[in-house]
């Protein structure tokens, strides 16, 4: 879940929240004066460590000479 800072605009307290996607849209109230004027500030998305390692290993043929037929 990503973190999102807030900033209030009624008194200036900066605050972050874990919020979850479905509530990112919806601003806070500010946890010091309990105002609903905040806005959010940069937020700092948690990128989650996917690592895929995959390699495809081709096989390589090496193709015999055919001998003449005559
Ligand atoms: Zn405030």
């Amino acid at each position: 879940m990503p973190f999102y800072e807030y900033r209030c605009n009624e008194c200036g307290e900066a605050f972050e929240k874990m919020l979850r996607f479905s509530e990112a849209d919806q601003l806070p109230v500010c946890p010091k004066c309990a105002s609903p004027n905040t806005q959010k500030k940069l937020s700092k998305v948690v990128s989650f460590g996917a690592s895929s390692s995959g390699s495809t290993s081709s096989a390589s043929s090496s193709c015999s000479p055919r001998g003449g037929f005559s």
